[in-house]
């Protein structure tokens, strides 16, 4: 199953105007759109979007890992686009109502599940500069197969040193369409060096450490978990989220703080750089195990899965799927 080319029976739409506000929630087959050439998310990419997932458990239920997570973010995505918040609840309600009516597309097989896309696009046709008056937010569901249908190998990532992805003040720490566009080129490059993504620096002095690709990253020195602090340029991951408190609960030091390239290097250097692994909701975990900062590569933990990338790995999975307790009360039944 190719991830993000099936899409379900029906897809949700919900209108906004500034007379009604939100308005008119509905569920309709899945089908095309029609919008004005002049429409302005064509033209200036006033666009949010989100991620995650429907899982299906061993005794047929369906449930979503920590939805309110997602709704918190695209609210706070929506304030720094201008875009109009929408009430949590009738968020929450939206996801759960679609997924409801389209639960024959949540799969059974094991590590299958039904990726949610809630996304919001400005919809006035007119091609001026300024915040829409009106706008569309609508959910289209995709079933996806199986992350690492051959089991999880470690990916090889290129340290971007020429582009950047997004800068302290920009919209780096909102899930915008927009910081994709800015991200593909350097995307583009890394696969053509014969990387799997990019290790994104800060915008400034290209010396610490964002983000890799679509996920954020975290470092195992000398037992310490390192990971950059959310400080405006990087997107607030619900697995980032999620890794971290399980990581604490584990009894390990987790350090939110500025990790710099360099920092890296040496504790490569030294034999104290023990893991590294990227977190999204697409693969949960994804472990880093080269590194090619400037043409010199650095290899992880030879190249192989590290036992706390492993144990996360399984930890998440487990609660998503049900297998294990969740005693964090992260899951929600639909
Ligand atoms: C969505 C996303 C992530 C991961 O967020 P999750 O909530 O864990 O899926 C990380 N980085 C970027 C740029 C993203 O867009």
């Amino acid at each position: 199953m190719l991830f993000g080319k099936n899409f379900s029976d029906h897809m949700f739409l919900m209108n906004y105007d500034e007379n009604k506000g939100w308005h008119d929630p509905r569920i309709i087959p899945y089908q095309t759109l029609s919008l004005a050439p002049s429409t302005m998310v064509f033209h200036y990419g006033q666009e949010l979007f989100e991620g995650l997932k429907a899982y299906r458990t061993k005794n047929g239920e369906i449930q979503l890992f920590r939805p309110e997570k997602n709704i918190e973010r695209m609210n706070n995505t929506s304030r720094r686009l201008c875009i109009p918040e929408i009430d949590p609840s009738d968020a929450l309600q939206a996801i759960k109502e679609i997924v409801k009516t389209d639960s024959d597309w949540v799969p059974h097989e094991a590590d299958h599940s039904l990726y949610i896309r809630p996304f919001i696009i400005a919809t006035d046709p007119f091609i001026g500069v300024k915040p829409s008056s009106t706008y569309l937010f609508m959910i289209i569901l995709s079933p996806v197969g199986s992350y690492y249908p051959e089991g999880i190998n470690p990916v090889k990532i290129y340290v971007e040193n020429e582009y950047v992805r997004a800068v302290k003040g920009g919209i780096g720490a909102s899930k915008a369409g927009a910081n994709y566009a800015a991200s593909l080129k350097g995307q583009d490059k890394a696969k053509h060096l014969g990387y799997t993504q990019v290790l994104w620096l800060d915008g400034v002095e290209r010396k610490y450490i964002d983000e890799v690709g679509t996920m954020n990253v975290f470092f195992v020195i000398d037992g310490v978990v390192k990971t950059p602090a959310l400080e405006g340029s990087i997107l607030p991951g619900v697995t980032r989220d999620s890794c971290i408190h399980i990581l604490k609960s584990w009894g390990y030091k987790v350090e939110e703080t500025r990790v710099a390239l360099q920092e890296i290097i040496d504790a490569s250097r030294n034999g104290k750089l023990n893991e590294a692994f990227g977190t999204g909701t697409a693969a949960v975990i994804s472990p880093i195990g080269t590194l090619n900062n400037g043409g010199e590569e650095i290899i992880i933990n030879n190249a192989e899965i590290g036992p706390i990338a492993k144990k996360l790995y399984d930890t998440i999975t487990g609660i998503q799927y049900g297998e294990i307790k969740d005693e964090f009360g992260w899951t929600l039944t639909v």
